[in-house]
């Protein structure tokens, strides 16, 4: 038994705010109320912390099975748990791809062995993610996907899409599009704009998302089927979402930590703010924070995406996109939108609980029977993250050095504390 005492419960599922004691009976909760009487069992004193339903992390690279220099299931996991989270969706572009059953079974067994939070795997929709024939979706669903993917590239074509829609719906899977236009993308290095001229970068146009964005709708509304944009990034590409689902249809997003926190105005020749998409404009970020709060946008997800150091020491133009990003999301939610954007708390923690979970359909509340996975942060603890103390084997973030006010303090993964400052 573990017994979670004095903290402030926040449960967006059933809008409880208050102080509440929390008792987990080994993979269960089996008490929630104020202050509980649990004689013998194990304390963690959570006066001052925030205690929060386990935060789900709708998109990271954990680089296993093939580029375990980078990561692996056990570094990246210990990294997501540091960082809150308690579950993570794993892409499917390693090497080999995940595109059948059996390489879905070996990450779920690595995970079995030497995770520190649950990995939820993405299976590829198409074989080697080449865009050309469906992937056995229905056979890796049997062995554990929660939904698919060809991150990395966008569904290549609308006939794919529609195949995929279709077959992965039927398997109640949502189909997560990286939304990219590759002939508008081709070659280029950043967001078109200003700074990339200043840079003598080669640029992106936002409209290399926004036209995969309106295809993708439009796909969803011709098949009835789940679509989930990842890394939503642009303005244009918010108002589409907004106008699915004013539509009514079943489309559903998320926006990462570095898209609200930064723009292209922070790049410099520093591969460490090579990412894919890029960084946008200024209006972007306004346009991607609103949404956040608004309700348009369903989950903040990180897109960890590590690399060894040696492949990002290289010229901007040569580097692969991508950063790490487990241990610094919560902290720039708070700092970023709950701090300076005056976001909600509550919304907040929807962003990393119920919202995440429900693209998955499934919820995330704390409440009697429930699994026993809880996130407990503080919103007031003073703290610098450095890269060389991630618990991550890659280094490739923009955020080294950063300091913030509030942050994770522990994950608890069912009934077990995986991670305690
Ligand atoms: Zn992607
Ligand atoms: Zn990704």
């Amino acid at each position: 038994m573990l017994w979670i005492k004095n903290g402030r419960v926040l449960d967006p599922s059933s809008k409880t705010d208050g102080m509440l004691d929390v008792l987990l009976d080994g993979e269960r909760i089996a008490r929630v109320g104020p202050h509980l009487e649990a004689p013998g069992a194990e304390t963690f004193d959570a006066e001052g912390l925030v205690v929060a339903p386990g935060f789900i992390d709708l998109h990271c690279h954990l680089r296993e099975p093939g580029q375990e220099l980078s990561e692996t299931i056990e570094t990246g996991t210990r990294a997501a748990a540091r960082g809150g989270f308690t579950a993570v969706c794993c892409m499917p572009n390693t090497q080999p791809v995940n595109d059948n059953a059996s390489v879905t079974r070996s990450i779920v067994e690595r995970s079995a062995q030497s995770a520190s939070v649950r990995v939820w795997p993405i299976g590829a929709a198409s074989v080697g993610s080449k865009g050309e024939a469906i992937a056995e979706i229905a056979a890796m669903k049997a062995a554990g996907i929660v939904g698919v993917s060809d991150d990395g590239k966008p569904i290549a074509t609308a006939r794919l899409m529609r195949q995929v829609m279709e077959y992965a719906d039927s398997l109640r899977l949502p189909v997560i599009d990286h939304c990219e236009d590759p002939s508008l993308f081709a070659g280029g290095a950043m967001r078109e704009g200003a700074q990339a001229l200043r840079l003598g970068l080669q640029g992106i146009p936002a409209e290399s998302e926004s036209i995969a964005v309106g295809r993708d709708v439009e796909m969803a509304r011709l098949t009835g089927a789940r679509l989930h944009i990842a890394h939503l990034s642009t303005q244009r590409s918010v108002e589409h979402v907004r106008r699915a689902k004013e539509r009514g249809l079943r489309v559903t997003c998320e926006v990462t930590p570095h898209h609200f926190t930064l723009t292209d105005e922070d790049v410099r020749y520093d591969t460490r703010y090579k990412m894919n998409p890029p960084l946008a404009l200024r209006d972007d970020r306004v346009a991607l924070i609103e949404a956040l709060i608004d309700g348009s946008v369903d989950a903040i997800a990180t897109d960890h995406a590590p690399h060894h150091p040696a492949s990002k020491e290289v010229e901007f133009d040569r580097a692969p996109f991508g950063i790490t990003g487990f241990e610094t999301a919560l902290a720039l939610g708070l700092s970023e939108l709950v701090g300076k954007a005056k976001m909600p708390l509550m919304r907040l923690v929807e962003l990393f609980t119920t919202g995440p979970a429900r693209v998955l359909g499934i919820e995330r509340k704390i409440a009697v029977g429930e699994p026993a996975d809880l996130t407990l942060f503080s919103t007031t603890r003073e703290w610098t993250f450095y890269a060389a103390d991630s618990a991550s084997k890659s280094r490739n973030t923009p955020f080294d050095g950063r300091a913030f006010q509030g942050g994770p303090i522990a994950a608890i993964v069912r009934g077990r504390i995986v991670s305690r400052l």
